[in-house]
């Protein structure tokens, strides 16, 4: 049977060979085993249910939190020959009953549905009167109140586990670590699945995350520099921050729109299907959008604020890049990022418990945004895989940073802090520090402090970076009412003891750090000027055919087959028939366009 996964693997996909681990996933499922499957996003989850549900008799259920998504799915599907359906609360009633219908007599290979749906009374029965290929529950890190997408209704498909005994499950997700994938496994009762857990290194995402200066200004000349005519996502935590930064890019000329969960829903998927049928969109959005995106060439992730988590982190970065082709994830933060994510977790509702939970993963992820070694050694060792080398590919690997010894002045900040009563915000501590005569200063009688003035030497912006790393690191915390009052933190003591020495970070001014590490080029810069033109070209006829059908671009042929087609410069079907996302339905489809296209080119030339 995995033969058959293989030709249709080739003929109906046009990928010549299997990806790791896709063909053990695939060979388990054939076999009747249930398999729970770890692999980072863009590393090709979905051919791992994909091609069983074709193989194998009957329908492949494919459980997905994505209902705005599942339309596009289908339409990707059916342009590949692939009979494909879903069942959501989008559909009228007779498309739901041609749904229905095509899947009681068979005549559907999957079909999508909504996790709330499937377990309604209903559809269960449907289910059991249908001959089922498989169960692939999607995004299984909803199941997991660790994780950050926690969804309850996901706490329900582990009764897929009695209902259907004799139906192989298969769950996925890009989440990789260990306490999420031991919930998932446990209640979606996946004890006995067989595992398959695929590195998670993005080698062609670069890395970069820099200190906040001017946030907006610093976003538009990345940009500028980096991705003029690229579609991107910039991610900010408020709603407001999202609505500023979209407009404020519009008027620079670009094509950006927003997303959060205040706009309302028309408006929210008029966005997202710009995003996602248009060449060169930028999202901003919170947190709210993203989840199931496929769009494969995202060629920017840019956070504008501090995500909570490196698991969100590397979840939002990962959007970028899924083609494989070089991607950039670039990050500004700053104290105040520092601050406030403190504060809000402080002052959140959530059990201590819960919160110490999300103390821990705070702390790591500024400990990723300090630290001054390799990024993606960081990350990967996060994740469990700590034995990689240094990646030549992120800002501390491309242009490694300065370290100087502070614990001079961590001290200074500490006692500063200390000797003004443990009452005041950085600002007024700073003034402290470097003896900044003001009415307030003089009210509280500050210049009267042991400290008053000892840290004139050093300016406002570094001590502002000292105070930074300061909290980030835990010696400093900060209250969480909205004085955001500093104070000690028992780990300081062996450093104002003269026990312990603090190394810190020479922050760059972030001007300099961009435009030194910014030869992360757009591939079609690394095309000659002739084959400029062919690239054009072909997105062109890409697009017209895309327009046409009214799907994506991307869902026509991927970036990465037209550069293959740049320049390999096919003559022939049996020629273009050999580049990898060409199948058989898309060569006789589209093939000719695409060839004349070529031929055209090749007589201009
Ligand atoms: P994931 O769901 O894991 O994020 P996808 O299933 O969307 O990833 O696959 C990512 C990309 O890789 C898709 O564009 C897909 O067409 C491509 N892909 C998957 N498997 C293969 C393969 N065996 N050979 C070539 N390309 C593949
Ligand atoms: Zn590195």
């Amino acid at each position: 049977m995995i033969e058959q996964a293989r030709q249709t693997l080739i003929q109906t996909f046009g990928f010549d060979q299997f990806r790791d681990p896709q063909q053990q996933v695939i060979e388990t499922l054939l076999a009747d085993g249930d398999a729970l499957v770890v692999m980072p996003t863009g590393g090709g989850k979905s051919l791992c249910y994909q091609l069983p549900s074709m193989v194998r008799e009957g329908t492949g259920i494919i459980v997905s939190p994505l209902i705005a998504l599942m339309q596009d799915q289908v339409n990707a599907l059916s342009l590949l020959g692939i009979k494909a359906g879903c069942l959501n609360s989008s559909l009228d009633f007779d498309e739901l009953q041609r749904t229905e219908a095509a899947l009681v007599n068979g005549e559907l290979d999957m079909l999508y549905i909504a996790p709330e749906r499937l377990l309604q009374q209903r559809t269960l029965n449907l289910l059991s009167r249908a001959k089922l290929a498989l169960f692939a529950i999607d995004e299984a890190h909803c199941v997991s109140q660790w994780g950050h997408d926690f969804r309850p209704e996901y706490l329900q498909l582990g009764e897929l586990a009695q209902r259907f005994p004799d139906v192989p499950r298969i769950a996925l997700t890009a989440t990789a670590d260990a306490r999420t994938r031991q919930e998932m496994s446990e209640r979606l009762h996946l004890e006995g699945a067989k595992q398959f857990i695929k590195g998670f290194d993005r080698p062609n995402i670069r890395y970069r995350i820099a200190q906040k200066d001017g946030a907006k200004e610093q976003l538009l000349s990345f940009i500028r520099a980096e991705h003029s005519g690229d579609a991107g996502v910039v991610y900010c935590m408020s709603r407001k921050r999202v609505e500023d930064t979209a407009s404020w890019l519009a008027q620079k000329g670009f094509n950006a729109l927003p997303y959060h969960a205040g706009l309302p829903p028309e408006l929210r998927n008029h966005n997202q299907h710009r995003f996602l049928t248009e060449e060169a969109v930028i999202m901003v959005a919170t947190i709210a959008f993203g989840m199931g995106i496929d769009k494969p060439n995202v060629r920017f992730v840019a956070h504008l604020d501090l995500p909570k988590s490196i698991e969100a982190y590397y979840q939002e970065t990962g959007r970028a890049g899924r083609d494989g082709l070089p991607a950039n994830a670039w990050m500004v933060y700053g104290l105040q990022d520092v601050i406030f994510q403190r504060q809000m977790l402080e002052s959140g509702q959530a059990a201590d418990e819960q919160k110490q939970i999300e103390r821990q993963k705070l702390e790591a992820m500024l400990g990723l945004c300090e630290i001054t070694s390799c990024r993606r050694r960081a990350l990967l060792s996060y994740f469990g895989e700590p034995d990689h080398p240094d990646c030549g590919n992120c800002d501390n690997c491309l242009e490694p940073a300065e370290v100087w010894d502070g614990t001079e002045v961590a001290r200074k900040a500490l006692s500063a802090v200390y000797r003004s009563g443990q009452q005041y915000g950085v600002t007024a501590v700073i003034e402290i520090l470097r003896g900044e005569q003001t009415d307030r200063s003089r009210q509280r009688g500050h210049d009267q402090l042991s400290t008053w003035g000892i840290g004139r030497d050093l300016d406002k912006t570094t001590w502002r970076s000292v105070f930074r790393q300061l909290v980030a690191r835990g010696l400093l915390r900060v209250t969480p009412d909205n004085f955001g009052s500093l104070y000690l933190a028992e780990s300081c003591r062996a450093l104002l003891k003269g026990e312990e020495t603090i190394e810190l970070r020479r922050d760059v001014r972030p001007a300099k750090r961009f435009t030194k590490s910014s030869s992360s080029k757009r591939p079609e810069f690394n095309l000659t000027h002739a084959d400029q033109g062919l690239w054009e070209a072909l997105r062109n006829c890409r697009r017209d055919i895309a327009d046409e059908k009214d799907v994506p671009p991307y869902v026509i042929f991927h970036d990465s087959t037209l550069l293959e087609m740049v320049s390999l410069k096919p003559t022939s079907a049996i020629q273009l028939r050999r580049i990898n996302g060409i199948g058989d339905r898309k060569l006789e489809a589209y093939g000719p366009a695409f060839l004349k296209v070529i031929s055209d080119h090749l007589a201009e030339a």
